[in-house]
């Protein structure tokens, strides 16, 4: 451990103040992008930057869901569809001004996303991607097939954007407009993401298991970027029907769909600055091999289509994180400024007295197929209690866990928790009590700080949503998240490795990340799976030594463990299974002593 400290402190001593690109960057490529029009620049790159940007709009919705959260969406033409047509429908027949439509526009998608939504990401797997285009295609047909929208013709004579008599519909100003729209976008997500919704949003590409564990509501959260995604796509058919001044079916298709989807990922899907990256360098490429390739072959055809096709499959071979993320990684990072020092302590539950039973287990079963994984299971554990659940592998203590922490459904018993029925409530609800847990095998998020996985565990204490981080009204709240986390990493002994990437830990600085993490989440009850599998023996012995502090605060834990020499130290009392039912409970010395526990453990692995 000492050698991964020092190596990680070294490198970020080196990397103190971060890469200049990396922090003088975006400022300059908003700068280039505000003098280009004063500039004599030529009309048609404003042009194609105005498609670029307009571009950049769905994709950045495209890096939030695909990149960060990893849902597959593509319908994102679709919902530049709706916002394209409502406008021009709108603003044609009923004379509305496109300032009131674009609102108008963005209630429709969201509605319509919302929907869709609600009802496909509830399910796991492809439902989401294959609902996303049988929607894209749906829409296509039906702006393709209504008389009021002018069938494949479409809708000519849109007018174009003019405020307080002003014409916006011009080039170079409205070209600022679009950018206005795609810069703002962009440094809303990026403030999004560096939140605690944000926290929870990169949790999720990775199953929703964790996430849920921390009371995270996930299918909540992928509604709601879902949403948001649709919005950003809504506003860029907004503007695309005000710059061409005619909206038709083909831009809004499926093969625009997957084009879009493309640009996320060429670009580098979960950056954001990877969106304007690649949807810049596909438009320009378009462009540039519609007139090069029918030259070169001699004869006319869509040929771009073919080298994009060749393209992304490089791309997903040797780039698979996107362009952006190439050199993202080659850009030494700055670690978070610490500026949470005095921040306020999270509000706090209060805890069950001395000697009070928090957890009851009583006759729990699980059955899976034919197999008695958990056969009628009973125990009960106090506040300053350490129970201890050991035996064989496959002996139904992770089961057992994942009863009582409600990942798993019951087949019969009740699981109690401070009195409460919690059996049948989802994770995050049980969470939600106060129970908190590590996994046996860690799930964390690996591009994450070690910091932010842990202030993840402290994701109920804080109640600032992504709105507010968007607008910047969450720094205090913010404060003390990270303060909290630090406090807990401290306590594990993981105080220097705050700011180093969670995927570079050993295993056993990721158990005790994973034990920082659930400790923020301030349980009365902890339930550890495994925590010392990995761990040196000076690391055990540091996590004996917490696990006492913790007792001794009043802290219920749950251990399962293999390693009886912790459990033998720690524990007070210790309930041994085999195949799914219980063999005996006792005081560390009876187990020792029993003949019984020694032949079921003779009997398997030793
Ligand atoms: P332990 O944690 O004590 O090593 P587990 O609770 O992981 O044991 O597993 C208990 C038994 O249940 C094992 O035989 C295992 O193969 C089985 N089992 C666990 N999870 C599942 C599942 N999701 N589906 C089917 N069988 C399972
Ligand atoms: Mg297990």
């Amino acid at each position: 451990m000492s050698a991964v400290i020092s190596s990680s402190a070294a490198t970020q001593a080196s990397e103190a103040k971060g890469s200049p690109l990396r922090r003088f960057g975006p400022w300059v490529l908003i700068a280039l992008l505000a003098v280009l029009p004063f500039l004599p620049v030529p009309d048609f790159w404003i042009i194609q930057l105005i498609y670029i940007g307009l571009y950049a709009l769905p994709v950045l919705g495209l890096v939030l869901l695909t990149g960060v959260a990893g849902l597959t969406s593509f319908g994102q033409a679709a919902f530049v569809g709706i916002g394209a047509y409502t406008t021009a429908y709108l603003t044609v027949n009923t004379g509305l001004s496109p300032w009131l439509t674009l609102f108008i526009g963005l209630a429709l998608t969201g509605i319509s996303a919302f929907v869709i939504g609600a009802i496909t990401l509830r399910m796991s797997g492809h439902y989401l991607p294959l609902a996303t285009i049988a929607w894209a295609l749906s829409l296509y047909y039906l702006m393709g097939n209504l008389d009021a929208l002018g069938k494949y013709d479409g809708i000519l004579g849109v007018k174009g954007l003019s405020a307080f008599g002003f014409e916006i519909g011009q080039r170079r100003v409205f070209y600022g407009l679009v950018w206005v729209f795609v810069i703002g976008a962009s440094f809303a997500l990026i403030r999004l993401l560096d939140s605690r919704s944000g926290r929870a949003i990169r949790s999720l590409a990775r199953g929703s298991q964790m996430a849920e564990a921390m009371g995270i509501d996930t299918l909540r959260h992928k509604v709601g970027i879902f949403v948001l995604a649709a919005l950003l796509a809504s506003v860029s058919g907004w503007l695309f029907a005000h710059f061409q001044r005619t909206v038709n079916p083909s831009p809004f298709g499926i093969k625009m769909g997957i084009e879009y989807l493309f640009m996320a990922v060429l670009g580098g899907a979960a950056h954001v600055w990877g969106a304007i990256a690649g949807s810049g360098i596909v438009k320009v490429l378009e462009d540039q091999l519609q007139v090069l390739l029918p030259k070169l072959i001699g004869t006319a055809g869509s040929y771009e289509v073919i080298v994009f096709g060749i393209l992304i499959v490089l791309v997903l071979k040797y780039l698979p994180d996107g362009l952006w993320a190439f050199i993202d990684r080659r850009l030494p990072r700055a670690p978070r400024p610490v500026d949470w020092q005095g921040a306020a302590p999270l509000p706090a539950r209060a805890k069950p007295a001395a000697g009070e039973v928090v957890l009851q287990v009583k006759a729990v079963r699980k059955v899976f197929g034919g197999l008695v994984a958990v056969n009628d299971i009973s125990f009960e554990t106090r506040a300053g209690q350490i129970v201890g659940l050991i035996g064989p592998n496959g002996a139904g203590k992770s089961t057992t866990f994942n009863l009582v922490t409600g990942v798993l459904r019951l087949s019969g018993g009740e699981v109690r928790f401070r009195g409460q029925r919690v059996d049948g409530l989802p994770s995050r609800k049980i969470a939600q009590q106060g129970m908190s847990r590590t996994f046996q095998h860690v799930k964390l998020v690996p591009e994450m700080t070690v910091l932010e996985n842990v202030a993840l565990g402290a994701h109920l204490r804080g109640h600032r949503g992504p709105i507010a981080a968007m607008a910047r009204l969450n720094g205090a709240e913010e404060r003390q998240l990270f303060a909290e986390a630090q406090r807990q990493l401290q306590r594990v002994g993981m105080g220097e490795l705050l700011h180093e990437q969670a995927g570079n830990l050993a295993m056993g600085q990721q158990r005790l990340l994973e034990i920082a993490r659930a400790l923020c989440a301030d349980p009365a009850l902890l339930l550890l799976d495994e925590p010392a599998a990995g761990l040196r023996h000076k690391e055990k012995q540091a996590l004996a030594e917490v696990l006492r502090s913790l007792r001794a605060e009043g802290m219920s834990i749950l251990l399962v463990e293999h390693d009886m020499g912790l459990v033998m130290d720690v524990c007070d009392h210790i309930v041994v299974m085999e195949f799914g039912t219980h063999l005996m409970e006792g005081t560390p010395a009876q187990v020792q002593q029993s003949e019984k526990v020694r032949a079921a453990y003779l009997g398997t692995e030793h």
